[in-house]
């Protein structure tokens, strides 16, 4: 059997040579951004990553909503052989992109900074993941692995897409019997942060409908764009009393037909934020008390044509966390000082609220070099030390997928 322990003597040099590619990874990064992946339309840029996994010999699947997964598995030495059977650790890494088909996608240089949106957030996160693929896959990896390592590009974890491919991922994992060990989100770049804490999300729309009339000779009649504009306006005192625990933000609003007519109906959409899954659920039944508050104020302008006010979900995501001495962000803590950098504690919504929430310990990690601008145009990306998040990440996912006891802390484990 292999020996744990004096990782460092098999590993670093194979780590060295990833640092030699880090103009490969850089490629890769901007073909895929370039590949339009708006989110519930992901399916032309999982095509061409599907591809380039079955290219470097990796036998591919997609699930159920277009997932893409591939497996790597322990090379068949010293392990039972029916390691379908052994809870793998599980890498995500989300396809969609915030941005519309038609967004242009050229990538503009400007110094070192590459800007293209979608280059980041999540351009480079995928870009590591076909470069983890490859190191997962090298002899003197898999003879080390413990058990599986899944590698899952999903869709729909941007806005609308409420976290669809994670979610699917896990329920297959559930229903398979077999949960992972842990679970891991590489999402944008950066080498320092640690994301275990989940924000939890709950978006909802507020739609009010009236009779509507002419805007001089049916003047009385209860106007949807009156209360509308009432709600938002209670909403940001609500906004202020919350915050720090919650964050609620008005993020659209829609509202009239006529420049010469009462509107017959309006509409807005509220952003609701938190890690707290109690405080997430008593923000929202503020929010409905205070639009059927509205509506029915409104409604006395004229009781025989009451506004109707109805509130319907646009998305939840689930908000948890797990404590900063919990083995997996130890272990995250521990890749980032081994490449240099001090790990510092976030909290962020992305793929991993989803297994976080079904008790899978999961956290989600940048994959390396810096950028801005996240869901804008001008999001940028500089590649400057990108080859350091890069590492960080392939020694988690080696360190989780090879070592037998790592979720004892290092000091007692065998070594
Ligand atoms: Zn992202």
């Amino acid at each position: 059997m292999i020996t744990e322990g004096a990782e460092e003597e098999w590993l670093s040099p194979l780590l060295a040579t990833w640092r030699g590619h880090r103009a490969w990874v850089l490629d890769r990064q901007i073909a895929i951004t370039r590949i339009a992946a708006p989110t519930g339309n992901e399916s032309a840029r999982a095509q061409a990553l599907q591809l380039a996994w079955e290219q470097g010999g990796h036998t591919v699947t997609r699930d159920a909503v277009g997932n893409v997964i591939t497996r790597i598995t322990p090379a068949p030495s010293g392990l039972p052989d029916a390691t379908d059977v052994l809870a793998p650790v599980v890498c995500l890494a989300h396809l969609d992109t915030v941005f519309s088909a038609d967004t242009p996608l050229a990538v503009r240089h400007d110094g070192p900074r590459l800007y293209c949106p979608g280059i980041g957030d999540n351009g480079r996160g995928l870009a590591a993941m076909l470069a983890l693929a490859h190191v997962l896959h090298e002899p003197a990896v898999r003879t080390r692995l413990r058990r599986p390592v899944e590698l899952v590009l999903t869709v729909g974890e941007e806005g609308a897409g409420n976290l669809r491919g994670a979610r699917q991922w896990c329920d297959d994992a559930a229903a398979s019997g077999v949960l992972p060990v842990a679970a891991v989100a590489v999402d944008g770049p950066g080498d320092t942060s640690i994301v275990h804490h989940a924000v939890g999300s709950t978006r909802l729309r507020i739609t009010l409908s009236g009779a509507g009339g002419h805007s001089w000779a049916d003047h009385a009649t209860p106007n949807p764009v009156h209360a509308a504009g009432a709600c938002i306006a209670r909403i940001a005192q609500l906004a202020a009393s919350v915050r720090p625990s919650a964050v609620v933000t008005v993020t659209r609003m829609h509202g009239g037909e006529l420049l010469t007519g009462v509107p017959m109906h309006a509409w807005i959409d509220v952003d609701i934020r938190s890690l707290h899954p109690e405080r997430l659920q008593s923000v929202r039944t503020a929010i409905e008390g205070l639009a059927a508050d509205e509506a029915r104020h409104e409604s006395q302008r004229d009781p025989a044509l009451p506004l109707h006010c109805t509130i319907t979900s646009l998305g939840e995501r689930p908000a948890g966390q797990l404590e900063a001495q919990h083995p997996l962000v130890l272990a995250a803590t521990a890749a980032t000082h081994a490449v240099g950098r001090v790990a510092r504690s976030a909290s962020a919504s992305t793929d991993a609220n989803l297994p976080l929430s079904r008790g899978i310990p999961a956290i989600a990690i940048g994959a390396g070099g810096t950028g801005r601008a996240a869901h804008t145009a001008d999001e940028w990306y500089d590649d400057t030390d990108g080859d350091v998040g890069l590492e960080r990440v392939l020694r988690l996912i080696i360190t989780l997928g090879t070592t037998s006891d790592w979720t004892r802390p290092p000091a007692t484990r065998r070594r």
